[in-house]
């Protein structure tokens, strides 16, 4: 079969909230752009957000400002993160909400008419723009919106709409092609296969940004659907490019734990902001045992205060529930391993007796009717069961803060396949402001990248069969194994060996297994031939959840401390040197991965000044706090 060939300025592979911003920006800046998805258009993890844009408009609070999103995110990161992400990330984010808003967004509003801001986990006011729960269903339509407004105008303008921006939709990137071998070499395309017909595809770009999202399915219990085989993470990786902070994943505290067949969908954190608490089986409100020294000063001691705070933030600190999510995630899983767990295995998440009825269906519509349709619970009369599910990597590919650009020349990052911005654990709500905020940097970064270029890449034949062939070696091994199986048994080996709560012995047992996958994996076969094979999908993500799991094992291996989303059983402190080092992750030569040491840049003077000393003692080493106190004189 023919392979189908395009050209474009910029090939966008993902349809999310990075893709699409990253999109509207590379056509806005006149590039042609293509945006390439393998799920239905519409259909990504964006749209299954419910909590929010995190964004300090100050419109709830007008205390709110840049800074002390900038100082909450950096918190919450337990200082790990690129602090100049966070920063940019804490400027630009109203703006992007804004933007949104006049482009079509409709959010829930104050009493007084401006864009409502709601409660959320490690955020100091309320923050988070939202649309009842269904924030991210509103800011997908909106940016679909968006991309049909420009093709309008491209119909009126060259008379086609898909002039300038168009959408391939169920349509599998499995390659980023590049003009030579060398560690220099440039991208030139991107090759893939069209889901239904399983007709291969290649577009000649000098430009690609990856917004693949994240890589949940290589865990059981997850939050994250079919789509987040970490592909982006692995294609960037394979071109040479370096992933950061792999070892940091987070485990939302509350996701459903029964019936089994749900086990793992998002309860959103919008219930614990809107006034929902944890219980045990002894019904006691648990999360007061479990503030960390670190957050001591900021967190209600007693229920009474807790609760007073809903009404009066001034005068009262926050209540425990509203602890950073590793926080709240580590403490759910003690409460169930000292016996204390609800019937199915989780804990009690209460909001029926907090709330009236009607307000519960307002506040929380999809979270009522996902607990009637799946696990047969009101939850405005009775208290769901909760537990904690692999959400988000805070790992990604590393990229340069104000560009998206990665090492490899011509590939860029946005959203969650990139590294960085959430440090060693993300705020809720910081994701869907970092997918606009980087989307748009990083659609504008590769735009410049183009009209920077002298000659436009070139693809060698040799690449073209090299990708082909690596496409369809499932198809030719009729007799191999089944690739269900394998993806299994790396879920399984993910979750009770590399989850929350890390060990070094199980992690080497876990590499071992990986190691054994691999060999399995590669000799996967999936008889049917090329139309609609899921078989042959799957095999191939197989390859790329590979990659990354063995990342993340390699990473949480050497990284002797627990912060954030990486707790180490045998390295239960936080260790201010190790604040200080980066874990950086590259596939050799002969496909093996290595993770070397990067040290951590030191904040700008500007920046580090906004926090507190006693704040700063608990994060920095000896000779950082010299120089702050050297600063501060
Ligand atoms: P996505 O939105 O997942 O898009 C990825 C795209 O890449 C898809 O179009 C997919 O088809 C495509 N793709 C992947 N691989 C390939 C490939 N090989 N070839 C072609 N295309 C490919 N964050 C918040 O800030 N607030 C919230 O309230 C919130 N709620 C959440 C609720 C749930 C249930 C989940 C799962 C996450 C939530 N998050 C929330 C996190 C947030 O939604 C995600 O981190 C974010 O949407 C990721 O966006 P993205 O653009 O990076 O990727």
């Amino acid at each position: 079969m023919e392979i189908e060939r395009h050209e474009y300025d910029v090939v966008v592979i993902g349809a999310g909230g990075a893709g699409l911003r990253a999109a509207i920006e590379a056509r806005q800046q006149g590039k042609r752009t293509a945006i390439v998805c393998k799920s239905l258009f519409g259909k990504a993890h964006t749209v299954m957000a419910e909590g929010g844009a995190a964004a300090a408009m100050g419109n709830v609070n007008p205390a709110d400002n840049w800074m002390v999103h900038f100082r909450d995110t950096m918190r919450g990161g337990k200082f790990l993160n690129n602090w100049r992400m966070a920063e940019l990330h804490a400027k630009e984010a109203p703006d992007r909400v804004w933007e949104l808003e006049a482009w079509g967004a409709l959010f829930d509003r104050t009493k007084d008419g401006k864009i409502s801001q709601r409660n959320f986990g490690g955020h100091e006011y309320p923050r988070l723009a939202h649309v009842g729960d269904r924030t991210g269903l509103e800011l997908i339509r909106t940016l679909q919106q968006r991309v049909v407004a420009l093709q309008q105008e491209d119909e009126k303008l060259h008379g086609d709409a898909e002039a300038y921006i168009k959408v391939f939709a169920e349509c599998t990137i499995t390659k980023l092609l590049k003009d030579g071998p060398g560690e220099d070499a440039a991208i030139s395309g991107a090759f893939g296969y069209w889901r239904e017909t399983g007709r291969l595809i290649c577009f000649e770009t000098p430009a690609v940004v990856l917004a693949t999202g994240g890589i949940g399915k290589s865990y059981v219990v997850t939050s994250n659907s079919w789509e987040y085989t970490g592909d982006g993470h692995a294609l960037a990786l394979l071109a040479g490019a370096k992933l950061i902070n792999m070892e940091f994943i987070q485990f939302h505290p509350t996701g459903m734990v029964w019936p089994p067949s749900v086990r793992g969908i998002l309860v959103t954190e919008s219930v614990r902001g809107d006034g929902g608490v944890l219980r045990n089986s002894e019904g006691k409100r648990f999360m007061f045992d479990y503030i960390p020294e670190v957050f001591k000063d900021k967190y209600a001691t007693t229920e009474e205060e807790a609760d007073r705070w809903y009404d009066d933030q001034a005068n009262n600190r926050r209540p425990p529930e509203l602890l950073p999510r590793d926080e709240v995630a580590r403490a759910i899983n003690s409460e169930v391993k000292a016996g204390r767990n609800s019937p199915h295995g989780g804990v009690f998440l209460d909001v029926s007796s907090r709330l009236p009825a009607t307000e519960i269906i307002r506040r929380l519509p999809s979270m009522h009717h996902q607990f009637k349709e799946l696990a047969d619970v009101d939850i405005t009369a009775e208290p769901m069961e909760v537990g904690p599910t692999c959400h988000y990597i805070m790992g990604g590919v590393e990229v340069d803060a104000d560009t998206g650009a990665s090492s490899v020349p011509g590939l860029f990052a946005a959203g969650e396949v990139s590294g960085g911005m959430h440090g060693s654990n993300r705020l809720g709500g910081n994701s869907l402001s970092d997918l606009l905020v980087f989307g748009r940097r990083a659609g504008a970064g590769a735009a410049e990248y183009v009209d920077g270029l002298a000659a436009r890449p070139v693809i060698t034949g040799e690449t073209l069969q090299e990708a082909e062939a690596e496409a369809l070696a499932p198809l030719s091994r009729s007799g191999g194994e089944n690739p269900y199986e394998v993806h299994h048994e790396l879920q399984r080996t993910m979750n009770e060996l590399v989850g929350i709560i890390r060990k070094a012995e199980e992690m080497k047992e876990a590499l071992e297994v990986v190691e054994k996958l691999k060999e399995r994996a590669a000799n996967t076969g999936a008889p049917g031939g090329r139309i609609y094979n899921p078989g042959w999908h799957l095999a191939i993500d197989l390859r790329n959840m590979l990659l990354v799991s063995e990342c993340v094992a390699r990473a949480a291996l050497l990284r002797q401390e627990s912060r954030g989303g990486h707790t180490r059983d045998d390295y239960p402190a936080m260790s201010a040197d190790w604040r200080r080092k980066l874990l950086r992750c590259s596939l050799g030569a002969g496909g093996e991965i290595s993770v070397e040491e990067q040290a951590q840049s030191s904040m700008r003077d500007d920046l580090i000044t906004l926090f507190d000393r006693a704040e700063l003692s608990k994060y920095l080493t000896a000779d950082e706090m010299a120089a702050f106190d050297a600063l501060a004189k």
